[in-house]
């Protein structure tokens, strides 16, 4: 028995460690597989050409789709909102932080979306996971509420990480779908058909650039008696005739087809926060049990002053919707021509296909000598063996600077060709 006891007392020490020794294990992993991004100090705003290291550089990475972070519209609403209210809300939107800017910009976000109300959360990622653990998760408040089953959220394989992990807070089933497969979506949905349920879905995929067939989703939404959510953060100011996201784009309406539309306004809007909207009872409903908006501080005043000022840009300069489709169109012809992978895009984020993690790493140092800023994506943000590129423009670049990137990419891609079949 002291034999036993004294040969587990042995592997027990040789195999636990401390929580410090567990970091240094992950950081010689991360190290030896040079898996540690290149992160480069930008010196300038985030336009089209940046500064780094005091070179310039074109930037084709960056989320400001129509180049409103710059746009001369918004930096002087941003300048007079500082001057009026100062750095910081300093408070949760419950306690102190409820300034009147927030509800003229959650009015405005309502009517952009046609949606009956709105909320802004922090971030776009604090918005997906308080808004899918409070759906899912709701408070207790009948007896029978006890003896109800899990709920199923059903989640597209391709969505954004604060989706996936807003699934997780909400501690329900979640399920995975096939990438936008909408046969695979309702055998699910037959399964799990008397089972409280939610549709979760990106309507731009962020990695792969394409479009979830939202028309066809809403259908089988109304069919099987589930919610839909979907995550309009690369959508927003992008799809649609006036760049009202993926509802516009597919005529649906809020909350009748689609009931719960979130966004982010760190994209084209070009500042920094989430929101959702939905049916007035909906909101009203987050605001008392999104976690992610009750416990943290409601965004500077500020940047809802940008935002506000973004969202007219985007309702009355329609040229700039116009200007970023003729570029990604031609950015994703081009390439094409060129024999690239492009991953089926059918958006602003033209990704090519490299492969595997170390020629993406080398194919994204040579467009970096070449003065071109486009990281590349890998495992854990793309399946393994997909690792890409992954190029963003926006309404900002001239035809010059995308001939330029272009030029680039043919002497890449014939220098490389020996050894990296992309
Ligand atoms: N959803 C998607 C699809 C995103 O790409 C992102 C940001 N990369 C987010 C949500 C999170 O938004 P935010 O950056 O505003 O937190």
């Amino acid at each position: 028995m002291k034999t036993k006891i004294k040969i587990l007392d042995f592997f027990r020490k040789k195999y636990t460690s401390n929580g410090l020794e567990k970091i240094q294990q992950v950081l010689d992993y991360v190290d030896e597989h040079d898996l540690y991004p290149d992160l480069k100090i930008i010196e300038s705003a985030i336009e089209p050409e940046v500064t780094i290291g005091g070179k310039k550089y074109l930037m084709f990475s960056s989320n400001n789709y129509l180049g409103l972070a710059t746009h001369p519209k918004v930096k002087e609403a941003a300048i007079k909102a500082v001057e009026k209210y100062g750095a910081g809300s300093t408070g949760s939107r419950l306690l102190s932080g409820n300034i009147d800017i927030y509800l003229e910009l959650e009015k405005k976000l309502a009517d952009f979306k046609k949606g009956e109300a709105a909320i802004v959360f922090p971030t776009g990622f604090a918005a997906n996971l308080g808004t899918i653990s409070a759906v899912m998760n709701p408070l207790k408040v009948t007896f029978s509420s006890f003896f109800e089953r899990q709920g199923i959220i059903l989640s597209d394989e391709l969505n954004h990480a604060s989706m996936i992990d807003g699934c997780r807070l909400s501690s329900q089933k979640k399920v995975v779908y096939k990438h936008k497969d909408v046969n695979h979506l309702e055998s699910l949905l037959k399964k799990y058909r008397n089972r409280r349920k939610l549709i979760a879905t990106d309507s731009i995929f962020s990695m792969d650039g394409n479009i979830a067939p939202l028309d066809k989703i809403s259908e089988l939404a109304k069919k099987y008696n589930a919610m839909i959510m979907i995550d309009e953060a690369h959508a927003t100011g992008v799809l649609g005739e006036n760049g009202r996201g993926a509802i516009e784009y597919f005529n649906l309406k809020i909350p009748g087809d689609i009931p719960i539309v979130m966004g982010t306004l760190s994209k084209a809007i070009g500042s920094c926060g989430g929101y959702v909207v939905g049916s007035k009872d909906l909101i009203k409903y987050l605001r008392v049990t999104a976690r992610s908006y009750m416990f943290s501080t409601a965004i500077p005043p500020v940047v809802a002053a940008a935002a506000l000022a973004a969202i007219d840009v985007i309702q009355t300069e329609h040229n700039l919707l116009k200007k970023l489709w003729d570029n990604a169109r031609y950015l994703k012809q081009e390439f094409e021509k060129m024999g690239f992978d492009t991953l089926g895009t059918e958006s602003q984020i033209v990704p090519i296909l490299i492969g595997k993690d170390e020629d993406a790493i080398k194919t994204s140092r040579i467009f970096f000598e070449k003065n071109i800023f486009a990281p590349c994506v890998r495992w854990p943000a793309v399946a393994r063996g997909t690792a890409r590129i992954r190029f963003t423009i926006t309404a900002a670049h001239t035809r010059e600077q995308i001939d330029r990137l272009l030029s680039a990419s043919k002497l890449i891609k014939e220098k490389l060709s020996k050894d990296i079949s992309c």
